[in-house]
This record gives structure tokens, C-alpha cells and sequence, in this order.
């Protein structure tokens, strides 16, 4: 039996899944399993219950304005455990559509407001414009460095001011949160947010190792170190668009 072992809560894979977004998963199951943490992955959806305090990782992708609306009443309807989460430190991370609906709402293009879970303090309106495109920056979360992934989005997400949330990056390349104020993405205690699908975590292995990490000294009150991997592969995806002539 492995030593440890974590359980993430995978959110409407059916309903929020674009641009390898699922691929998130995979790496978190991957790096977990190479070094012999198991990591249990249950599919939540539209119609499901989140059980209260039995998860230590949340997920949750992108997806289109249609797709989100049921997302966020789904949302709704299980804000209760999912605060409760946040609020015991669980590590949470969520992609473009569900990043919006982590937030306080998101205004569609063609008027619907849709409601978030504000677990994060930001709101998102409908721009004008798509952003699409890769995305370098750099990670406010200082031994993260730096990000690289790929956005596709119109809203523009804004972080309310004297709030708790804090950006998650600063934009080098790229749109971010809303193309003006140079930032990426948003976290308060250890829920995350960010723009960035690619899928995002394979070629961010230092962002998905503090994601482990930091679950696993929740769980374990202990200090933990995690076993180095050979990563030249997700490395070199990394580099490969880091130093890209745009
Ligand atoms: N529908 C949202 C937008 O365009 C989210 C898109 C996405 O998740 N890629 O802003």
C-alpha cells in the first residue's frame, strides 16, 4: 500500500471540457502515481452531491457560455461543501469557464448572468473580443516561476480590490484576466484560478508539484519533499513556448 494517498473531486468533466482540460487530471494522477502517492479520482456530476470534507484536490475545466449555465446551477446547488473546502485549505484549481463561475458571476454576451460560487473575490464580463493564443507569465507563488499555456476567452475577468484574492500571475505574453491591467488568473487560500488550458499542468510541473505538496502536508501535518521526476519532456514543452519568437 502506498505510503499516501489523496482524493480529488474531478468537476463536470462532461459539461466543462475544452482544449485537454481533462489532461490536468492525468498529470496529477501521473506525477502522484510515479511516486508512489495514490491519487483517487471521482467524477462529479451534474446531478451529484460533493460529500463534505472527503476531498483534498478540486478540479474543474472550461467550456462554452451554454455549458456553463448548467454548470453554474450545479454549482449553486453545492456551494455549501465546496466553501467548506476552501475554508479547511483543500487545493482547488479552475480552468477559464470554471474559473469564472469560482468567481462572484459571469455576464454572458447575450445578457445572462450567471451566478459563481465566489469562492474567489473577481467577476467576468463579456468583452468585445477573443482572446486566444499562448500565454507565458509569471507566477506570483514565488517558487512556481514561470507559466506558459494556451487562453481562448472573451469574458474579462477583474479582481475586486481590497479583497483577499491576489492575482496568480503576471502576464508576459498574452490577455490574462482582462487584456488591460497585466494579470493572470487569481487565488485565495488554496484555490486557484487562471485562464491558461493547454492542457495547463503537463507543461507546468513545478505548479502541479506545489499543487501535491501542498495537499499532501494538509493531510499529513507533516513536512514533505517531493521525489524529483525526470522531466525533460514536460520541460521541454515549457521552454518550447516560453522562448518562442511570437
Ligand atoms: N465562455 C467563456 C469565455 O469565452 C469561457 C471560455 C473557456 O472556458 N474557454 O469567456
Amino acid at each position: 500500500m502506498a505510503k499516501y494517498s489523496l482524493r480529488l473531486a474531478y468537476l463536470y468533466p462532461k459539461l466543462l471540457n475544452i482544449y485537454g482540460d481533462s489532461g490536468n487530471v492525468i498529470t496529477l494522477q501521473k506525477r502522484c502515481g510515479w511516486r508512489d502517492i495514490d491519487l483517487i479520482v471521482d467524477e462529479i456530476e451534474e446531478n451529484d452531491n460533493i460529500a463534505e470534507n472527503l476531498y483534498d484536490l478540486y478540479f474543474i475545466g472550461g467550456g462554452q457560455d451554454k455549458q456553463q449555465i448548467a454548470a453554474s446551477k450545479a454549482l449553486m446547488r453545492q456551494k455549501e461543501p465546496l466553501k467548506i473546502a476552501q475554508e479547511n485549505n483543500a487545493v482547488m484549481l479552475s480552468i477559464c469557464g470554471g474559473y469564472q463561475l469560482f468567481g462572484k458571476y459571469y455576464l454572458a454576451q447575450n445578457g445572462d448572468n450567471l451566478e459563481g460560487i465566489n469562492l474567489l473575490d473577481v467577476y467576468t464580463q463579456a468583452g468585445q473580443e477573443r482572446h486566444i493564443g499562448n500565454v507565458t507569465a509569471q507566477c506570483l507563488i514565488e517558487q512556481v516561476g514561470s507559466l506558459v499555456g494556451f487562453e481562448n476567452h472573451s469574458g474579462l475577468t477583474y479582481i475586486e480590490e481590497n479583497s483577499q484574492t491576489k492575482p496568480f500571475a503576471k502576464i508576459e505574453i498574452g490577455a490574462g484576466n482582462n487584456a488591460k491591467d497585466g494579470f493572470e488568473g487569481a487565488y485565495k487560500k488554496n484555490v486557484f484560478g487562471t485562464y491558461l488550458h493547454g492542457s495547463f499542468l503537463p507543461k507546468n510541473p513545478k505548479f502541479v508539484d506545489y499543487m501535491i505538496k501542498t495537499a499532501l502536508m494538509r493531510k499529513y501535518f507533516e513536512n514533505i519533499e517531493l521525489k524529483p521526476l525526470d522531466d525533460l519532456f514536460a520541460n521541454s514543452a515549457h521552454e518550447n513556448l516560453l522562448n518562442k519568437k511570437y
